[in-house]
């Protein structure tokens, strides 16, 4: 399961008289002549031959590799696969691939679609395909997981041939066939699992949340703004769904700053209006409570009840309760949740695994993170009290996601989207900043501070390493604090801070004790400071634009105009290219189709989010193969192909081992 990642076609063998400058060919010539000498410049050796076929003679040339003289011997006969080039010499072949022309006329290296692969250090391509040769007729063996009826349905080869096929090709249509098949294998498998979880939910049962026109509409009237046109489709969307007595699974999208939260706080207030608590969990602390403050100020005249829960502690927010719990009450905390005197709790992702028990647990908001797995939801069944039905679910994310990669990717999940933004907005300034003009960047900084706003640096990706991010950051924060802004305020975060540092900082900065913080992609989610109006990012071509979009969301939260910064040492075309695209581009959605086009998914959304570091050979292009998977799919009766199921399983417990 090794696959070649691209293909030499030297299927045509051509004769030597007829060969031309540039031609790609192989030849099956006679060794006439051969041997091995110093190059005459360099102190490096050469092989020289000349090779004849019953059409004429051709001179071939090997560098550095002296044992050729050795292993062919004048008079045998050999395919050779190469590049013909013509120079004062005249026409020759140079550094050809060889093979000895064996009785059955079978070929590895020659005369044949060759497959390239993938390297590491210490095996050539020739060793590979030797390997390969070796133990490809081994896929006899195989056992199809794809049943004979579904494979006629679809149209596709057996898996033993396309096994084959891809890595010895005989012909370009038996290559293409291999990859059809191995493609639809791959899609398959993601629209088996999301049909799986679908069908579990069907046959799980929910509450029924019923619409509270009356409340809902006083929720809407004490806004201080207008509900935009999507927001409010997106609210009765989930309203419907959250109305039905089978559990909503639904992801929100919407660009940063479109106002998902005023819709979650929606939704959460009818369900706590149906007498069921609701649970928000974030990524972060920081963002649990950035979600904690949000909450508690939307639904401050609805006097709700709002249990923060967080690794340092708990609070609570609500009229009659306007004191803040200290840590050492979070027993009595999750005693009120168990007891289902607190409707609306607040946490991180790790909730999950604290001894949290709820009363009657109805809707679940999950933010930022858009796979929930099967694991995770049946937990958080288990601690919802009522083990007989199964809460809503509803996954947020501001990571912008073509509706056609997210049904490819989540076909569990119905989809909401956010796509207007509210009134009024501006544009944030977007700016390539050219090496030369960084210190009017920086004049311009300190000319924002001194008016009052605050800013983020940004430093550049490094390999997922801790440590090397840790020192990065105290390397441009030294540099900031010491020589650019000795006479402003700077601070710093980074992933190696304890989760108390971290939110220090964080809260530093948010109440303006920091002028400019310095930071890792920590703050890429939700971090909100309105105050914020500059966003500088080092190093920027290394980030995804799906990843650049989110840190822009940074800024621009507010009146004031804002400002993003892009620095780049790099000199290739191609980032130019897209850091330019990126200026002039504010719709994340854009941007994200644009990312797709030029690199992998797991690049734009990162591996473990989007769960398709999987996927080796399909990718949101196969549209056909994608739609086609997913008719097959949809309502599969898995009673009748359990290996399907099997399969599936299988596949999921391999992910969790990488
Ligand atoms: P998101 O979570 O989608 O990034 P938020 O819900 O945090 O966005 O909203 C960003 C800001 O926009 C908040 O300050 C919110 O009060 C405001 N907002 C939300 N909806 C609207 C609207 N329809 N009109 C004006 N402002 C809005
Ligand atoms: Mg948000």
């Amino acid at each position: 399961m090794y696959f070649p990642f691209r293909y030499e076609d030297f299927s045509t063998i051509a004769n030597i008289s007829e060969v031309e400058d540039g031609q790609q060919v192989t030849i099956k010539g006679r060794i006439m002549l051969i041997q091995a000498k110093r190059s005459p410049r360099r102190r490096t050796f050469m092989t020289e031959a000349v090779i004849a076929d019953d059409t004429g003679q051709l001179k071939i040339i090997w560098f550095g590799q002296p044992y050729i003289a050795k292993t062919m011997k004048v008079g045998e006969e050999y395919y050779f696969s190469g590049k013909i080039t013509l120079d004062m010499f005249g026409l020759q072949l140079k550094s050809p691939s060889y093979e000895k022309v064996k009785k059955d006329g079978t070929t590895t290296h020659t005369a044949r679609i060759v497959p390239m692969y993938p390297l590491t250090s210490g095996i050539t391509h020739k060793q590979m395909r030797f390997l390969l040769d070796q133990v490809i007729h081994l896929t006899k063996e195989f056992e199809d997981w794809i049943p004979e009826d579904i494979q006629k349905k679809v149209n596709i080869i057996p898996l033993a041939d396309a096994v084959r096929y891809i890595h010895f090709p005989d012909t370009n249509e038996q290559l293409k066939q291999a990859e059809i098949r191995l493609k639809f294998d791959e899609l398959f498998l993601l629209q088996l699992r999301a049909e799986m979880v679908r069908q579990a939910l069907r046959r799980s049962k929910a509450e029924k949340i019923t619409f509270q026109e009356k409340e809902t509409k006083e929720f809407v009237s004490s806004l201080s703004f207008e509900l935009t046109k999507d927001q409010k489709v997106s609210a009765w969307e989930i309203i419907q769904d959250m109305g039905r007595e089978d559990p909503m699974n639904r992801l929100l999208e919407g660009d940063v700053g479109s106002g998902k939260t005023v819709v979650s706080a929606l939704v959460a207030l009818n369900a706590i209006l149906n007498h069921k608590q609701v649970v928000v969990m974030a990524p972060t602390e920081i963002l649990a409570r950035q979600h904690f403050a949000s909450f508690s100020a939307l639904l401050q005249k609805q006097n709700i009840l709002i249990a923060l829960l967080v690794q340092s502690g708990v609070e609570m927010f609500g009229n009659e309760i306007q004191e803040k719990t200290k840590a050492g009450r979070k027993r009595e905390v999750l005693e009120s949740i168990k007891k289902g005197n607190s409707p609306f709790v607040i946490g991180t992702h790790a909730l999950l695994s604290e001894g949290v028990e709820f009363h009657d647990l109805g809707l679940v908001i999950v933010d930022e993170q858009h796979r929930f797995g099967v694991d995770q939801r049946k937990r958080l069944k288990e601690k919802s009290g009522n083990t007989e039905t199964t809460p809503h679910f509803l996954s947020m994310t501001a990571t912008p996601i073509p509706r056609s990669f997210a049904l490819a990717l989540y076909g569990d999940l119905d989809i909401s989207i956010i796509k207007t933004m509210p009134k009024g907005r501006k544009p944030i300034d977007t700016k390539l900043i050219e090496p030369h003009k960084r210190e009017s960047a920086y004049d311009f900084i300190r000319s924002q501070v001194k008016s009052g706003r605050q800013v983020f640096v940004i430093c550049p990706l490094i390999e997922e390493n801790k440590e090397n991010e840790k020192k990065s950051v105290m390397s441009e924060y030294k540099m900031l604090a010491e020589k650019i802004f000795p006479d402003l305020c700077v601070g710093y975060l980074h992933g190696k801070m304890k989760p108390k540092e971290k939110d220090d900082s964080m809260n530093a900065f948010a109440q303006g004790e920091i002028d400019i913080l310095v930071s890792t992609s920590v703050v890429e989610v939700g971090v909100n400071v309105p105050n914020a109006s500059v966003m500088m990012i080092e190093g920027a071509e290394r980030f995804g634009l799906a990843q650049l979009h989110q840190f822009r969301g940074r800024v621009g939260r507010s009146v004031y105009q804002s400002y993003c910064f892009l620095l780049t040492e790099s000199e290739s075309e191609k980032a130019q290219k897209r850091l330019e695209k990126f200026a002039s581009t504010v719709d994340g959605f854009a941007l994200a189709e644009y990312d797709l086009e030029t690199r992998g998914p797991g690049e734009v959304y990162g591996t473990t989010q989007s769960g398709l570091m999987n996927l080796r050979l399909a990718s949101l292009k196969d549209t056909e193969i994608i739609k086609k998977a997913r008719e097959i799919a949809r309502d599969i009766d898995f009673s009748h192909y359990h290996s399907l199921k099997e399969k599936v399983k299988e596949w999921e417990s391999g992910i969790h081992l990488e």
